[in-house]
Order: C-alpha cells, then structure tokens, then sequence
C-alpha cells in the first residue's frame, strides 16, 4: 500500500517512540531495556517517511542502505522484503538497529528533521529484523558464484563479519579465525545483554555462516599460525584483518594497582563470558562494591556503569573530565544511564585512587574542571580549579577510557606499516595495507569507532580484494 498521505499530513504525525521496560525494573535484571516498535507504531512511523527525490539519509548512512526503499515495503506489510532491502546493505540489520548511533547518521541528515523530529530509522530497521526473526520469515540467499579462491578474514566482529559476507556473496571460498571461543568480537564480549540480546547476535552470525563462511574458532593468528603461514602454507590468497582494539587504556594515576580496579573491557567481558549477567543460573556471580566509580564518557563507559548498577551498586558515579555536551556516547544510553539512577559527575578529573591497608580499593580522590579553548580533536580543552579536589568512598573504579590495538598480529607479520598509535595502516580507499594482499578495517586501523564504520571497512575491503584477485589473474595469464 503506497503512502496516500500527502506531505503535510506525514508532518503532523509525531515521531514514534520504542516501548520500553520501566527504569524501576530493569535495573534488577540484564533484559533488554527496549522492545523496539510494535507493529501498529512501525506503521505509523514509516508513513512519516517524505519518500525524498534526493534521499540524503542514505548518504548519511555508511554502508548505504536503500532507506526510503525499505520503508515503502513496510509500508506495504512486506516485511521479509523491507529486511532483504536493508540487506543488500547491511548483513547484521537487528544489531544495527540497536546499537547504530543513528542520530548521528542517516537520522541527522533526514529532511524531515530539518523542522520536525527526524523518521526513526534505526527503530524502523529494528523492527523489520526482529518481525523477520519473530515470525521466521528468513532465507538465505543462494550463492550461485563459485570463484575458486580461499580468502582469510582474521577477527570476527562486525568488520570481519561484513567483509566475509560480501566475499562469500560474490563466490570467495572464506574462513573467518576468531581468537576467541566465540564469535562477535565487541559485539559479544563488550555490548551488554541488555542492548544486544546474545540470542539476536548469534542469529546474524549464523546467517553469515549459512550464507557460506567457514568461522573458525580459537584460532589466534600471530600464534596458532602466524598471517604470512596463512598465505605460504595455508594457501589463502587475501586477508582481511579485523581483528579490532582489545587491549585497554590506564589513566597512569597512583593507586591504579589496587584490587577492585578494573578495565571496563575485563569488567564486561567477564560479565559477559562468565554470565555474571545470569545469576544465579549460572553460578559466577562478579562481587561489585556498594559504590563504583566509572572513568570516562562514551559507550564503554555507559555499558560499564549500567551493568554495575544492575549488579547491585547502590551509587554508581560516571565521572568525566568534559561536560555532557562533549560525552561521545549515544544521546539515547546516555538517557538510559540517567534514568536508572547513575550519577553524572560531570566536569570532573580523577586525581588518584586510595587502597585500604588490604590494598583494595576505598576511595578517589578528584579534581572539578572548566573548559577553556578547543584542543586537537575540536572539543574544549578540560582545565583543572586550584583547589576543588575531594575524596568520594567508592570500593571499584572502572576505567573506560579508551582502547588500542593488540599487537601480536603486528608483532608477527614483517612489512605490516604500523602507525604511532599502534593501528594498521591502511589506503583509505580501498583498506589495502603496505602489503599487498592485506587489507584490514575497524577499530584495528581506527584504534576505537563504531560498529557501522568497522562494517563499512569490511565491505570496501571486499570490492577491494574482489578486484585485486582478479587483478592477479589477469597478471598471470599475462606472464604465461
Ligand atoms: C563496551 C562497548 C560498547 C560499545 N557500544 C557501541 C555502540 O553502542 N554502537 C557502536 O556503533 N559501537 C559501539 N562500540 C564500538 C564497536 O563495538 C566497535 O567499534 C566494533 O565492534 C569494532 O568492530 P571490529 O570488527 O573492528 O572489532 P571487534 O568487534 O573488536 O572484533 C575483533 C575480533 O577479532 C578477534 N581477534 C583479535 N585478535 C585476533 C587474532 N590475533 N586472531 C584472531 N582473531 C583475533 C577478537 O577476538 C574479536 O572477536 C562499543 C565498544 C565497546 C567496547
Ligand atoms: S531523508 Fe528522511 S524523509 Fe527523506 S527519504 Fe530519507 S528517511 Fe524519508
């Protein structure tokens, strides 16, 4: 059914909201916080869509997903094709519609958002996947291609995840090594329960494996086999690297030896590997202080405190040197975070954390500041005020700022460019590193972005290999 309303009328209707659990509840529990759109609010919400001449949330979007397209097919009840629209895009659309800072994306560039609230895209493309899950309408496509190469993708997080369908979909014989027992990446080990249900992650993984990747799991390249034994003696003619930033930052304070500190990257991968989150049905509870301290302000740190509450933390401080305007995690986990109870200490730098005579944790000692002019990255520069500091009682602080790559891949591949930082060269263009049948994408070559990017790095990365493997062909026929 197209959408007989005119523009006007579309304008009037209100963007449509997810339906939610109450913050009361979901502090005690590890369920999802949003239950997206229901049906009856996707289709009002669809009808909002202008279906633009010159559609810019698509150049919004960055790996292009078809969005006026899909909307019109919900508008139509075609669920399944509204989710193979977005697919052509993007292969993991239910993880996208939970996790994708849209607002930011193809939401901030909506028409109608110019004066009205932007279409909720990412709502709308939450609910398309999950009615295709809910109802199973899901099938996968056939691959009729067969190109008889074997192409190694290293990581399997959603660049790797991305980049394997593509190959797999243009008839690339690929292996995806995962270092861990699991697949996902961040996904998995970092984004909790409840955002990113692992029952949701794990029907998009398989969907990538019954397209035809092969997932091979520990499996760490730099030790199991190092990435120049995946080409000489594994016979892998390209490989993607995504193997993302695991390896955390430290603030370099004193007191940061002390038991009950942690990286949140150890604090929610046990949470998340150890089922913490599911307690007492699985018995490994984490023991979490009556009150935490968490460093930093993006959606590390925002997953980190929230799960602390959940935990049973009775105050749950987020402490960040900037103020709320210059935070980078999602406006909306922001919104959460506040709503269940966590404290915003906004303006504030940590000086040095106290041990009790045990050598754990008891309090942080901080600094208030005020912003001055903008630093490097355009955001005002945090200043400290002489005399502001004060000691708050916490038995945990969580660091959350910031991660960089793991290095044995680097360590083990001769001719790799490396920058400063520790991430990966790459041409920009095309994700080829200063060799020339390795190309990497994600938080590997970024060192800490967004799913959507990794995802987008993954699919440059395959057109990129696609044409480079055909290039050699062409050499070869030459050469004979
Ligand atoms: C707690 C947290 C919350 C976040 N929330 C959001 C969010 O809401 N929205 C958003 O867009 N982004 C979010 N991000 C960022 C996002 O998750 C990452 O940008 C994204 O996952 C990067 O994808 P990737 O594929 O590059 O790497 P990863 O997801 O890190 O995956 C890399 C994979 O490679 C594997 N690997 C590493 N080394 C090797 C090796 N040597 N051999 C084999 N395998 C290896 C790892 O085990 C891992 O599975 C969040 C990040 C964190 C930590
Ligand atoms: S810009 Fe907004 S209104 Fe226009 S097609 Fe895209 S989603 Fe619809």
């Amino acid at each position: 059914m197209p959408n007989t309303l005119k523009p006007s009328e579309r304008m009037k209707i209100p963007r449509q909201h997810s339906i939610e659990q109450p913050s009361t509840e979901r502090t005690k529990n590890f369920n999802e916080v949003s239950f997206g759109l229901n049906e009856e609010l996707a289709l009002l919400e669809a009808k909002r869509c202008l279906d633009c001449k010159n559609p810019v949330c698509i150049d919004g979007c960055p790996v292009r997903i078809d969005i006026p397209g899909f909307i019109i097919k919900i508008l139509e009840k075609d669920y399944a094709g509204a989710a193979d629209k977005i697919r052509e895009a993007n292969y993991l659309p239910a993880i996208c519609g939970r996790v994708c800072p849209q607002e930011d994306q193809c939401e901030i560039v909506c028409i109608l958002g110019k004066k009205h609230e932007p279409v909720a895209i990412g709502k709308l493309e939450r609910f398309v996947a999950d009615y295709e899950m809910a109802n199973n309408l899901f099938k996968s496509p056939v691959v009729n291609n067969h190109i008889d190469k074997k192409v190694a993708i290293v990581g399997s997080g959603p660049a790797g995840l991305t980049c394997a369908a593509e190959l797999v979909k243009l008839g690339y014989k690929v292996t995806i090594f995962e270092a861990l027992h699991a697949t996902g990446g961040v996904l998995r080990y970092g984004i909790p329960e409840f955002r990113l249900p692992k029952e949701i992650l794990d029907i998009e993984v398989n969907r990538v494996r019954e397209l035809g990747a092969e997932i091979l799991t520990n499996f760490v390249v730099g030790r199991t086999a190092t990435l120049d034994e995946l080409i000489d003696e594994m016979g892998y003619e390209a490989v993607f690297l995504g193997t993302g930033a695991g390896t955390p930052n430290f603030m370099e304070i004193p007191g940061e030896h002390l038991s009950g500190v942690l990286s949140a990257n150890e604090f929610l991968t046990r949470v998340n590997f150890m089922k913490a989150y599911a307690f007492p049905e699985a018995d490994t509870p984490i023991k979490i202080g009556k009150q935490i301290a968490v460093i930093g302000g993006g959606n590390t740190a925002m997953d980190a405190v929230r799960t602390a509450k959940r935990l049973g933390a009775e105050q749950a401080y987020l402490i960040y040197r900037r103020s709320r305007k210059e935070m980078p995690a999602r406006v909306e986990e922001v919104m959460h975070a506040e709503e269940e109870g966590i404290e915003f200490m906004m303006l504030t730098n940590p000086l040095r954390i106290i041990g009790d005579e045990f050598n754990w944790v008891k309090a942080i000692e901080c600094q208030k500041m005020e912003l001055g002019e903008p630093d490097d990255s355009g955001r005002r520069k945090p200043i400290p005020i002489k005399g502001s500091e004060y000691i708050i009682e916490v038995q945990n602080v969580i660091e959350a700022i910031g991660q960089k790559p793991n290095p044995i891949i680097q360590a083990t591949t001769p001719g790799l460019g490396i920058s400063k930082r520790g991430t990966v060269v790459v041409d920009n263009k095309t994700m080829v590193t200063s060799r020339p049948n390795v190309f990497a994408g994600g938080d590997l070559i970024h060192g800490g972005a967004t799913v959507i990017l990794a995802m987008h790095d993954g699919k440059l990365a395959a057109a990129s290999m696609h044409e480079y493997l055909q290039n050699v062909d062409k050499e070869e026929k030459v050469t004979k």
